[in-house]
């Protein structure tokens, strides 16, 4: 397994130019998955001052929760890995835990957490609703002992204060930021990190229209707009006209997207321009967040299905 960056002092990514359109719209791409092979780099910087905050308080072990491919239970594990903290992923599904082995083999985000370190609870999909309750959380405590505790997607102040440094200085030449939203912690920081004359587009990744209030919980400006229309049916749902942009847009342009966030958010700005959405001459700095720990295990899905695979 490859080496993490330390996330408190190497967390640097570059604008990569990807293409100018006809109009003069112009596209780059902030490559924030370079910033480590497995682990999304949002997941990180959600991380970095969630950690702080553990070691501070002489904390031995974080827990957190997620279903079987999150991409923020892969990034909890190898973060607690290089800062020494015993890890705890609550994960969505008994079923999973019946035959560890097995389950392991087959799940390619769970067994690089297990490599990590990271120690599983699967529980029932009833039992993960009630995950956020004090009730829960005191069971978890009875069972486990102290531990510091990481939302689901990693989401909270501390990490939205991370996603605030994805943002430069020189950044501020770009008209249009955009972001994939799950559960809006990359948004707010990257709202509070721009300029009042840039325009921050999010683009959920799943259906439903609780995103807004999320975001504002964590932002402080109005200078942004959520694109509702390019879920395609909802999280983790994928139809081969998303598979065909995804790997053409590899073959083009040399860049792997993921088909949860970024391949969402991508096929939504091409769209949008194609709309004409976006004013001639246009700027926009699209963050590549990362996900590509997921592409194995979409592609076992999608071989089920006998849909188009993603060519990774
Ligand atoms: C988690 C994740 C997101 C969404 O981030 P939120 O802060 O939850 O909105 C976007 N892209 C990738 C690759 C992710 O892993």
């Amino acid at each position: 397994m490859s080496k993490s960056p330390n996330i408190f002092t190497e967390l640097h990514s570059e604008n990569q130019f990807v293409t100018e359109f006809s109009n003069g719209i112009s596209l780059y791409l902030k490559r924030e998955d370079l910033l480590h092979p497995e682990v999304s780099g949002n997941k990180f910087r959600k991380l970095k001052y969630n950690i702080a905050r553990a070691l501070e308080q002489k904390q031995k072990t974080l827990l957190t929760f997620g279903g079987a491919f999150s991409n923020h239970i892969a990034a909890t594990a190898a973060a607690g890995e290089l800062f020494g903290l015993k890890t705890i992923g609550i994960i969505r599904g008994e079923e999973l835990g019946r035959n560890l082995q097995n389950t392991l083999a087959q799940n390619p985000t769970l067994k690089y957490a297990n490599s990590c370190g990271m120690q599983f609870k699967f529980v029932s999909r009833a039992d993960y609703r009630e995950k956020e309750t004090k009730a829960f959380e005191q069971r978890l405590k009875d069972e486990f002992g102290e531990f510091y505790l990481v939302p689901e997607g990693g989401t909270n102040e501390l990490a939205v204060k991370g996603c605030q440094e994805i943002l430069t200085e020189n950044d501020r030449q770009f008209d249009f930021i955009a972001a994939s939203v799950g559960t809006g912690g990359t948004l707010a920081g990257l709202i509070n990190a721009s300029g009042i004359n840039q325009e921050i587009l999010g683009f959920p990744a799943l259906k439903g229209d609780f995103l807004s209030k999320e975001i504002e919980k964590y932002s402080f400006k109005e200078n942004w707009t959520l694109k509702l229309d390019y879920h395609f049916g909802g999280y983790a749902k994928v139809n081969s006209e998303l598979i065909n942009f995804i790997n053409n847009f590899k073959k083009k342009y040399k860049i792997q997207l993921d088909p949860i966030y970024t391949g969402k958010l991508v096929f939504g700005i091409f769209d949008l321009i194609k709309a004409g959405y976006f004013p001639s001459g246009s700027k926009i700095l699209a963050i590549h967040t990362g996900g590509l720990q997921g592409i194995q295990g979409m592609n076992t899905f999608l071989k089920k299905k006998k849909l188009p695979l993603i060519t990774f």
